[in-house]
């Protein structure tokens, strides 16, 4: 290596990754080059819990031994990728953006913590959410807002809102978030990176701390469809230690990029909720002449539930919650309040550890499950998703793969929707159903809107047809707009 090597930002990961095999580039090189913008840039985007700078420099070094000595070192040798800080790393904090897991250190490491080091991939650093992935602006962390690095003085959106950051900042080539209601893929479109929702079941959730467990996934935030596509499959497949794992080994996604869509049917949703703004709505409509132009029918298709997702996402998803975060008493994991008494202690402990969003969904969750209102809000909920389910399944006998925007809007300023919770809570308007249904769905930016902000636009495809949203991912990259 020359003294003066040239930063490998500008790389991709593919890129990054077939170098390193190659021994033409070290993979200690590559983390110095993303350590250095860290440290010229983090202050401002704020992108990141911890960076892990000696545990990613020495893991580095021994990728790099490892291609020394001719071993495979995998798909994703000495690239860099940044970690939602719900996801667990063994003695490492996790911290959730919470203040109730102060001090806590995993026992031990996610599954895709597993998979990524197989692959070659070296963890740079846990990055900043809403607290328990709850919000749409990263602005409900305990350890202060993230920045848009597009524009600091707007929001990244959330929850992966620290995930989405580092990729658009070029403080990692890859970042893992969770998507629960829309949490990568509304961050993925207001930092103009593309964001993956791969089917329910498609990687192991092992190791990510719950939030409402029948929805979580997790999934990649990228510069490219391709580098998207690589860190999936690596990631990816059946994991016995998740019991809503599906049985089925690694998606198969790099090899469909270029297939195209000639022949493809792509459906518009007629009756899709109304809330875009309108720079948002032209760019969708030339997605959709776009995919026309390569061969695909675009088809009207009516998905009548599709605007109470909204409504029934926000009874099941607080009602998981509430059950789910019942485990942060003060006993088993992070902070403890003192008090007199246990029971005085697991007050003053959730009182004080808990944030205000974390609290309003507790109790929203805990009244819609409560004795005499379960049938009516949870139980009429589920109907919901049932039906919601019902209706894609409908569209999808006609078209191949849905298309519409990730979010109403281009990256909002911060401050701008955090007095009125349901304003927060409309972005996830278009991006709930998919969680609801289980189908896999992404973002990929196309063209710019209001102020030269990114737009992203959202594919959807019915559960275990990965591949074949990437294929329309892949044809809508290669024709997205310049500017
Ligand atoms: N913004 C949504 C919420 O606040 C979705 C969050 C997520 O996907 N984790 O619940």
């Amino acid at each position: 290596m020359s003294d003066i090597a040239p930063p490998t930002l500008d790389l991709r990961a593919a890129t990054i990754a077939v170098r390193v095999r190659a021994g033409e580039l070290s993979a200690a090189q590559v983390v110095d080059d993303y350590l250095a913008a860290i440290d010229a840039h983090e202050t401002d985007v704020h992108a990141f819990n911890l960076v892990l700078t000696d545990e990613a420099r020495a893991r580095a070094a021994a990728v790099d031994d490892a291609v020394a000595a001719g071993d495979d070192v995998g798909p994703l040798a000495g690239v860099p990728v940044a970690l939602k800080d719900n996801m667990c790393t063994r003695g490492v904090p996790t911290t959730c953006s919470s203040k109730i897991l102060e001090g806590w250190r995993p026992p031990y490491d996610a599954t895709i913590v597993d998979r990524l080091r197989d692959a070659g991939a070296v963890v740079i650093g846990k990055t900043n959410l809403d607290e328990f992935a709850m919000g749409s602006s990263t602005e409900n962390s305990a350890f202060g807002r993230t920045n848009n690095p597009l524009d600091v003085t707007r929001v990244p959106g959330g929850s992966s809102g620290g995930s989405a950051a580092s990729v658009a900042a070029g403080f990692a080539p890859l970042a893992l978030g969770s998507d629960t209601g829309g949490s990568i893929r509304q961050p993925a479109a207001l930092c103009g990176v593309v964001g993956v929702k791969p089917t329910y079941g498609a990687v192991s959730r092992l190791g990510l701390v719950a939030f409402a467990s029948s929805l979580d996934q997790i999934g990649p935030f990228a510069h490219d469809v391709a580098d998207a596509a690589l860190v999936l499959e690596a990631i990816s497949g059946h994991d016995p230690g998740d019991s809503t794992s599906i049985d089925q080994g690694p998606l198969e996604l790099t090899t469909v990029l270029e297939h195209g869509v000639d022949g493809m049917r792509i459906g518009r949703i007629t009756d899709l909720p109304e809330g875009a703004d309108p720079d948002v709505v032209e760019r969708v409509d030339q997605a959709f002449a776009a995919l026309a132009d390569a061969g695909a029918t675009i088809i009207d298709v009516s998905v009548p539930a599709f605007g109470y997702g909204l409504t029934a996402y926000y009874l099941i998803a607080p009602a998981e919650a509430s059950s789910n975060l019942a485990r942060y008493d003060g006993v088993r994991f992070g902070m403890r309040a003192e008090a007199p008494d246990t029971n005085a202690m697991y007050i003053a402990t959730r009182t004080e550890g808990f944030g205000a969003e974390v609290k309003r969904r507790i109790m929203l969750g805990t009244y819609a499950l409560s004795a005499g209102y379960y049938d009516a809000y949870y139980g009429r909920a589920l109907k919901v998703r049932r039906r919601i389910a019902q209706d894609f399944a409908a569209a999808y006998a006609q078209v191949d793969a849905l298309v519409m925007p990730a979010s109403p809007s281009v990256a909002f300023r911060a401050g701008d929707k955090t007095a009125d919770p349901m304003s927060m809570y409309l972005c996830d308007t278009y991006t709930i159903p998919a969680n609801l249904t289980g189908e896999p769905a992404m973002s990929v930016p196309f063209g710019t809107g209001a102020d030269g902000l990114p737009v992203g636009v959202q594919i959807i495809t019915p559960a275990l047809h990965d591949a074949r949203m990437f294929q329309v991912a892949a044809e809508l990259e290669r024709r997205a707009p310049a500017s």
